[in-house]
């Protein structure tokens, strides 16, 4: 479904990403790990263009991109089939659970707003909120507005969503929570792509994990086999530490 090839990204001096590599295939729920700034946010945001790429490839769909040179018609094209899950929310301030929900669908998608509220309600159900559509995010738990974003991210009907550390501003309780949403996601056969710090997740509801150091995507493949049996020097001290 998706696969990026050779994926490097500086910051001024600072080499991040050093020629990464990374195939989804539908249905694959990928962790992606590794120490604090070996660039697992700068891998996930290239690959849905919030950061542009200095070189790599990327076949989305059968089809192929220069990821330094995106044209913005196809960025919006990827993007349509594509959602992304902030550590933060990123929701509207301004606006209402269900708004929050609906905003995508009538702005970028320009759906009917009654097909939209009735969308909106019934994921907000799904996720666990029915009973605060009304709610403006300050209004909301840390874990309730991930909750809220998790919605949005459902309605626009993504071939891939992707995580960036969904539960790190949350605490362990509510953390929990979001965990258990993700693991029906996964079971009813959402692709996801995933950073996290959550071993347990990637250990348990993972089919993959991509275990990333220095930029470098240093070992990559089913999870069973990760934990049981890491193969570079770098995964087994990671390891050791982790869990
Ligand atoms: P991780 O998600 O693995 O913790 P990141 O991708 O967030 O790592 O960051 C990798 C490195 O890139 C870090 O050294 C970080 O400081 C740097 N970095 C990330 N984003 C920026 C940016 N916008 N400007 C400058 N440096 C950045």
């Amino acid at each position: 479904m998706i696969e990026v090839k050779n994926l490097r990204k500086s910051f001024g001096e600072v080499r991040v990403l050093k020629g990464v590599g990374l195939t989804i295939e539908k249905g694959d729920v990928i962790s992606i790990i590794g120490p604090s700034g070996s660039g697992k946010t700068t891998l996930l945001r290239c690959m849905n263009f919030l950061e542009s790429a200095d070189l790599g490839e990327m076949v989305f769909d059968g089809q192929t991109f220069d990821m330094s040179r995106m044209h913005r018609k196809d960025v919006l094209n990827i993007r349509k089939k594509t959602a992304f899950v902030f550590q933060n929310y990123n929701l509207f301030f301004n606006k209402t659970a269900l708004e929050n929900v609906t905003e995508g669908l009538v702005i970028g998608r320009g759906m009917a707003k009654d097909k939209a509220t009735e969308i909106g309600r019934r994921l907000l159900n799904r996720v666990g909120l029915a009973e605060r559509e009304t709610y403006y995010p300050s209004e909301l738990s840390g874990g309730q507005q991930q909750r809220v974003a998790i919605a949005r991210a459902l309605a626009v009907e993504p071939e891939i969503i992707y995580f960036d550390e969904p539960t790190s501003a949350l605490d362990p309780e509510l953390t929990q929570g979001i965990l258990s949403l993700m693991r029906e996601l996964a079971d009813d056969g959402m692709t996801m792509l995933v950073v996290t710090h959550e071993m347990g997740f990637a250990k348990n509801v993972s089919n993959k994990v991509c275990f990333m150091d220095q930029g470098q995507m240093v070992e990559m493949g089913p999870a069973k086999e990760f934990f049981n049996s890491p193969k570079d020097s770098r995964s087994k001290a990671f390891l050791r530490t982790a869990q």
